[in-house]
């Protein structure tokens, strides 16, 4: 079977088309170009884990965005930032850069308190089409490395639109959210054992930095 590490955001590139996946990540052809949008979201993540882990005064420009983390902040509970996990094929927990790694995550704001869990995923874009499955996999991730977790509460926390997409998980669900992966890693695995990467062409092709696919558009 081949041997690759995945993360939630690596799984959905792949789900969206094989074969930019193959570019980017595999035969690294082509490197991910940061765009505004994406400078942006590093700067308030990294402004975010400063003030709540370390107390640094948000930027004027990031003061907008106190009185909600704050509210995090209120959360009893121990409060982890940027919280890196990682887990072997079997499921077991390991360090983030364990040889046999083979999922990895980072939270961007963990709270554990006693049985009770919290995922904060900060979000500095649109809320348009909101994706929480990334949380369900961060919580698979939590309830290995934590095993006195039960409950977890988690959400998408969109900044610019203040608003806040609630999930919730209980441990008895490990199973049924592990087999809502099954298929696209299975369809992974498939295309790592037979080098076969197949294009999906979209309206997003002319986003693509992978310029010399037929179905590339300026
Ligand atoms: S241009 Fe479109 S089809 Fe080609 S690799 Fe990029 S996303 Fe896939």
């Amino acid at each position: 079977m081949a041997n690759y590490t995945w993360s939630y955001s690596a799984l959905s590139e792949y789900t969206k088309c094989p074969k930019k996946y193959y570019e980017l990540k595999v035969a690294k052809n082509y490197v991910f170009q940061d765009t505004p949008q994406t400078i942006y979201g590093k700067e308030v993540h990294k402004a975010l884990e400063d003030y709540v882990r370390d107390k640094i005064e948000l930027a004027k420009n990031y003061e907008r965005f106190k009185d909600v983390v704050d509210e995090l902040i209120k959360i009893p509970g121990d409060k982890y930032c940027e919280y890196e996990m990682a887990l072997t094929r079997d499921k077991t927990p390991c360090a983030f850069d364990a040889d046999n790694r083979w999922v990895r995550g980072i939270v961007d704001l963990l709270i554990v308190d006693g049985d009770t869990a919290f995922i904060i995923d900060y979000k500095t874009g649109s809320n348009r089409y909101p994706d929480p499955k990334q949380l369900r996999l961060m919580a698979l991730m939590t309830y290995a490395h934590f095993p006195q977790v039960i409950k977890i509460k988690a959400g998408l926390l969109f900044l610019m639109k203040n608003s806040f997409l609630p999930e919730e998980y209980h441990r008895s669900g490990i199973e049924a959210s592990w087999k809502q992966f099954e298929q696209p890693l299975a369809r992974l695995d498939n295309s790592y054992d037979t080098n076969t990467w197949i294009a999906n062409p979209s309206p997003l092709c002319k986003y693509c930095p992978v310029k010399d696919c037929e179905f590339h558009k300026e």
